[in-house]
C-alpha cells in the first residue's frame, strides 16, 4: 500500500504542536508494518535553515519539489518561497498571514499534482487538517480517483476564508453551498475535507463523539453528523525514540522506572535553567508545555496562580501563541518570581527538561482532541493532572478512582476551582513519598506506543481501497 501523508508541519522540520509529532512518528509506525508512506509538506524557513544535505529537486507541472530521504522515511517538500520562506507556520501572535488561503490551496495542488504523477502510484492521500482539507476538491475537479482519509486534528481550527476568494483557488461556484464548503457565508478548508474525503478520523474515540455535539463542533457537528458512519477515532501514539527519559539527549540525568530517584537531577537543572531559587526542590513543581490559545485554558490556571502557590507548589510554564495569553503568563510570573517561570518561546529541549525535570504536568483545556503531553508525562514519572475531555479523559484513569490501575488526576469542568481541586489531590499524593515512587514506576511502564493505532490505520486504508 502507498501512502501519502499530506500535513502542514512534521518534526523535526517545522512544528507548532502535537500535529508535527504525529507527522513524524505515524509514517514511521506505519512503515514498519509494510505501508510504503512517503510524508509531504511545505519547504518553510525552518527546513531552509536547516541546511539538510541531499535534497534531490524535481518539478511536476508547475510544481518544484525536493526529495529528501532520512532514516528511511522519504520526505516530500513542496517549494515556493514567495508563501513558505516566512519565520513562522501560519502567522504572527497578532494574527494570521493574510494569504494563508493562497498557500494552503497551493500546498493542496502540488499534493494532488505529486499524487496523480503516474510513476508515483499513490493508494491513499492521507490530509491532516484545514491546511489540506482542499486535497479532495482538487482530486475531484481533475477527475483523480485516489482515496482520501482526512484527519481532524483540532476541530477550532476550520481555514475559513472570505467567498470572493472562490475564484482565485480555482474552485467552480457549484462547490459553494451549504453541503459543500460554504460555512455561515466562508468558505472553510477543514468543510470541504470533511465533505469530499473517502472517510474522516479524528485523533481519539472519545474526540470522535465529541465532535457530533453542538458543545465541541465548533460549528461542524451537524455536516459531520451527515458522515458520522464514515468517522473514526484513533488515538495518537508516542515515539518513544523520542519521548523516553531514558534516552532522551535533552535532559541532565537519564533515568527510567527503575532509577527514578535520579529525577531529582532533572528537577535541579530544570529549576536552574529557568531561574526558579534553589528551594524550589522541595515543593512539588508543576510543568505546563502548551500553544497559549484559548483551547488550552491557560488562564484557568493564572487566575489559580495564588492558590497554587498556597497549596505549596511552583510552576513552570513553557508556552507560546496568542499575544493575550503570552501577556497572561508572563504577568504571573513577575507577580510570584519565587513561585512562578514563564517561558515564552518555542523551545524543543527546555520541553524535553520540563517533562523530565516536573513533578505534575497540568492541562486545563476546555477541550482536547488527544494531548501528546500527558502522555509524554507518563513515561518521564510526571503525574498528568488534566481535565477530563477528549482524548485526555480516555486515556487517563484518575488515581483516586482505581488505585491500582489510575496515571493521573482528572477533573470534570473547565474551572479554575476543578483545576485548584485536582492539583490539591495531587500534592497530596506527593507528600506519601512511597505511594509516590510507586505510582511512577506504573505510569513509567505504560505503553501508549503507535503499535495498536498504526494497525488501526492501516485496517482503515485497506477498507478505503476496497470500497
Ligand atoms: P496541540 O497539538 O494542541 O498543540 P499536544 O499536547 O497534542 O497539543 O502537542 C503539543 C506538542 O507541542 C508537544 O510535543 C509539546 O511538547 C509541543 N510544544 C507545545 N508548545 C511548545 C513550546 N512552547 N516549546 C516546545 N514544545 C512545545
Amino acid at each position: 500500500m502507498n501512502i501519502l501523508f499530506a500535513s502542514s508541519e512534521v518534526a523535526p522540520f517545522a512544528k507548532t504542536g502535537g500535529l508535527a509529532d504525529v507527522s513524524a512518528s505515524l509514517p514511521a509506525a506505519l512503515g514498519e508494518i509494510g505501508c510504503e508512506t512517503k510524508v509531504i509538506l511545505p519547504f518553510y524557513k525552518s527546513v531552509k535553515n536547516m541546511g539538510l544535505a541531499g535534497l534531490v529537486p524535481f518539478a511536476i507541472n508547475e510544481f518544484n519539489f525536493f526529495k529528501y530521504t532520512e532514516l528511511g522515511i522519504e520526505y516530500i517538500f513542496v517549494i515556493n518561497d514567495r508563501y513558505y520562506d516566512r519565520e513562522n507556520l501560519y502567522g504572527e501572535p497578532h494574527g494570521d498571514y493574510p494569504d494563508n488561503e493562497a498557500r494552503f490551496s497551493y500546498f493542496s495542488k502540488a499534493i494532488v499534482a505529486f499524487a496523480a504523477h503516474t510513476d508515483r502510484k499513490t493508494d491513499i492521500i492521507h490530509c491532516n487538517d484545514w491546511q489540506t482539507g482542499l486535497v479532495p476538491v482538487y482530486l475531484k475537479l481533475q477527475k483523480k480517483e485516489i482515496k482520501t482519509l482526512f484527519t481532524i486534528h483540532n476541530i477550532g481550527y476550520q481555514g475559513l476564508f472570505k467567498k470572493d476568494l472562490l475564484e482565485s483557488l480555482g474552485i467552480p461556484r457549484q462547490f459553494y453551498n451549504i453541503n459543500g464548503i460554504e460555512y455561515y457565508g466562508k468558505i472553510s478548508f477543514l468543510k470541504a475535507g470533511i465533505v469530499y474525503s473517502s472517510a474522516i478520523s479524528t485523533v481519539s474515540k472519545g474526540y470522535a463523539r465529541e465532535i457530533l455535539t453542538p458543545a465541541f463542533g465548533c460549528g461542524m457537528d451537524g455536516i459531520l453528523g451527515t458522515r458520522s458512519s464514515e468517522l473514526y477515532g484513533i488515538v495518537n501514539g508516542v515515539d518513544y525514540n523520542l519521548w523516553d527519559p531514558a534516552r532522551d539527549k535533552f535532559i541532565k540525568e537519564n533515568y527510567g522506572p527503575e532509577n527514578v530517584d535520579k529525577k531529582i537531577e532533572c528537577k535541579k537543572d530544570l529549576i536552574k535553567a529557568v531561574g526558579l531559587p534553589a528551594e524550589t526542590i522541595g515543593r512539588p513543581l508543576i510543568g505546563v508545555i502548551s500553544r497559549l490559545a484559548h483551547q488550552k485554558g491557560i488562564d484557568l490556571l493564572a487566575g489559580a496562580a495564588k492558590e497554587i502557590i498556597d497549596l505549596g507548589a511552583s510552576i513552570i510554564i513553557l508556552g507560546t501563541g496568542d499575544k493575550k495569553y503570552n501577556a497572561i503568563c508572563s504577568d504571573i510570573a513577575k507577580k510570584h518570581p519565587k513561585y512562578i517561570s514563564s517561558q515564552i518561546t518555542f523551545n524543543n529541549a527546555l520541553a524535553h527538561k520540563v517533562e523530565a525535570g516536573s513533578d505534575m504536568f497540568a492541562m486545563p483545556s476546555r477541550y482536547e482532541p488527544c494531548g501528546l503531553n500527558q502522555l509524554y508525562s507518563m513515561r518521564y514519572g510526571t503525574l498528568p493532572v488534566a481535565r477530563a475531555t477528549g482524548g485526555l479523559d480516555d486515556t487517563i484513569i484518575d488515581l483516586y478512582e482505581d488505585k491500582d490501575s489510575g496515571n493521573g488526576i482528572k477533573f470534570p469542568d473547565a474551572t479554575k476551582d476543578g483545576l485548584v481541586n485536582a492539583l490539591r489531590r495531587a500534592v497530596e499524593l506527593y507528600k506519601d513519598k512511597a505511594l509516590w515512587q510507586r505510582t511512577q514506576k506504573r505510569i513509567m511502564n505504560l505503553d501508549f506506543s503507535w503499535k495498536t493505532s498504526a494497525l488501526h490505520y492501516k485496517e482503515l486504508y485497506q477498507s478505503l481501497l476496497n470500497t
